[in-house]
């Protein structure tokens, strides 16, 4: 057999004076590292460092460790730059990887930092004071009537126009992540702790298991290329409706879940037959121009009894005059997700190398969509690679009305962030449909810690408010004052309407 030239990228080190010998470490990888010969003997080759034998190994005696090979030192030619082309020497493939662009792109959200009020205009105790963090997602009125009340005040005439809006308790929601890429048991999970926060998960575009259906009211449910499992009733049960033209962590290009992932459940969820792959063609066959996106939104409003509609897009080159076209084809929300947004499977090349910032992409479309006098029209979910609570903050100040979380949510229910979602054998049991994996994710326990999630960057969230001096999110959204850049380019703040600190 020819020899590979690719080296295994980590060692794993067992302290056999330690080892029990139990054998746990063999059930618990995912990848089949280990073969078992009266004591564990580890395949480096095989592992992708996800720790999860390393957390579950009662004797605390794994280590994982880079494989730290020497290389001549060149900085053109990179470590990873020299494996990628042995790798496809050998296989003649385009090479695959999941999880978010890894690479050292300037980390914008790291180089803005918030204001707070001192002396003069006091900051708020959101621990003694109230602090409104409820926000709507929707089209919003430019203006409302009022009339008089009879008694000296006024009251509203006639309708403000939130009743379409879908309301959250707080802004940040699940992200779109598929059944089939994820296990039925991550969607339980993220459903649940939806309900219980008053936010909303998302389907992505796998269609929605009959078990979350009682969750119905908490959930986006997505209209994809492929279609999948998209019916009337699927529309009917939605709380909002979205179309997803595009990913950040893949623009441009469609998706392919392997016939090994479609199972007996997730073929009837995705109304496609089972051990069949399934293909997401790179366009909508049905969409070339905004006015044939208009139709599919106002199809399925027609469909949905005017529910909310909201189209996704790839954070991309001119995305501004993209999403004023969208906001003029009647879409009620735009996510916008950047180039750092998480996936189950895509070409490296692709993930690595296409599409823009989501900070970039936000502000210019929030300034777009101000200066042409229709941002009220629409609201402004931003997503790819919100971190912390920080990050959601400083997103709202750049100009989204809400954030969603798709790789921190994953990391709360054990993701180590080993980029190997497509293989289909995630240890964590949360990129996998293998039964004996999947079965390690309890939705009750997912629920629970996806729920601490939710309120402990609210709670974060309300702080951060308090220091503004402001009393609701409402009051930091687009509040770009609220923010300065220590080490950003001029051109950089240009875009993000941000004045370096000091000023
Ligand atoms: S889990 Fe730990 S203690 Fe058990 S066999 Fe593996 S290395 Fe040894
Ligand atoms: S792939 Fe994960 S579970 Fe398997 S040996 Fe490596 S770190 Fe341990
Ligand atoms: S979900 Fe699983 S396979 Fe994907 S990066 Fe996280 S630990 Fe690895």
């Amino acid at each position: 057999m020819q020899q590979t030239f690719v080296q295994p990228e980590f060692r794993v080190k067992i302290d056999y004076d330690k080892c029990h010998k139990c054998g746990r470490c063999v059930q618990q990888c995912g990848w089949g590292v280990y073969d078992f010969n009266e004591r564990p003997i580890p395949h480096d080759e095989k592992c992708r460092a996800c720790h999860r034998c390393v957390t579950y190994c009662p004797a605390h005696c794994i280590t994982i460790e880079k494989n730290t090979l020497a290389f001549r030192d060149n900085d053109n030619w990179s470590t990873d730059a020299r494996k990628a082309v042995w790798k496809q020497a050998e296989t003649g493939g385009v090479l695959l990887t999941s999880m978010g662009n890894p690479r050292p792109y300037e980390r914008i959200f790291d180089k803005l930092v918030l204001d707070a009020c001192q002396v003069t205009n006091p900051s708020i105790d959101p621990l003694r004071e109230p602090m409104e963090l409820r926000t709507y997602l929707g089209r919003k009125s430019d203006s409302v009537a009022v009339e008089p009340n009879g008694t000296g005040g006024f009251k509203l005439a006639g309708s403000t126009g939130l009743e379409r809006n879908v309301k959250l308790d707080t802004p940040i929601i699940f992200a779109p992540m598929s059944y089939g890429s994820v296990s039925l048991n991550v969607h339980r999970s993220l459903a649940m702790a939806a309900e219980r926060c008053g936010i909303l998960m998302n389907t992505g575009e796998g269609g929605l298991h009959e078990d979350l259906y009682p969750y119905q009211d908490n959930v986006i449910v997505q209209v994809a290329s492929g279609r999948f499992g998209v019916s009337p009733e699927y529309l009917q049960r939605g709380a909002a409706i979205e179309i997803k033209i595009g990913q950040g962590a893949k623009p441009g290009i469609g998706g392919h879940l392997p016939g090994e992932k479609i199972d007996r459940e997730v073929s009837s969820t995705r109304m496609i037959p089972q051990g069949s792959d399934a293909i997401s063609p790179a366009p909508h066959h049905d969409i070339y121009s905004i006015e044939d996106l208009r139709q599919l939104i106002y199809a399925l409003k027609e469909a949905s009894g005017y529910k909310t509609v909201g189209v996704k897009i790839a954070a991309v080159h001119n995305v501004a005059a993209i999403a004023s076209g969208i906001v003029r084809a009647g879409a009620d929300y735009i996510y916008l997700d950047g180039f750092k947004g998480g996936t189950g499977a895509a070409p490296q090349v692709i993930r690595d190398h296409i599409g823009i910032p989501i900070e970039i992409a936000l502000a210019a479309v929030d300034q777009r969509l101000r200066d042409e006098g229709i941002r009220n029209q629409t609201s402004i979910i931003a997503a790819g690679s919100i971190r912390s609570s920080a990050d959601a903050a400083k997103a709202i100040a750049l100009g989204a009305d809400v954030v969603a979380i798709g790789t921190a949510t994953l990391l709360a229910l054990g993701c180590h962030l080993c980029q190997s979602c497509h293989t289909g054998k995630c240890s964590w049991g949360i990129t996998t449909q293998k039964p004996e994996l999947t079965r390690r994710i309890d939705p009750e326990w997912g629920a629970e810690r996806l729920t601490n999630l939710i309120h402990a960057w609210s709670h974060e969230l309300q702080e951060i408010l308090g220091a503004l001096g402001v009393n609701a999110v409402e009051s930091l959204r687009g509040s770009r004052e609220r923010l300065r850049s220590v080490g950003l380019d001029e051109q950089t703040c240009r875009i993000l309407g941000v004045k370096p600190a000091g000023l």
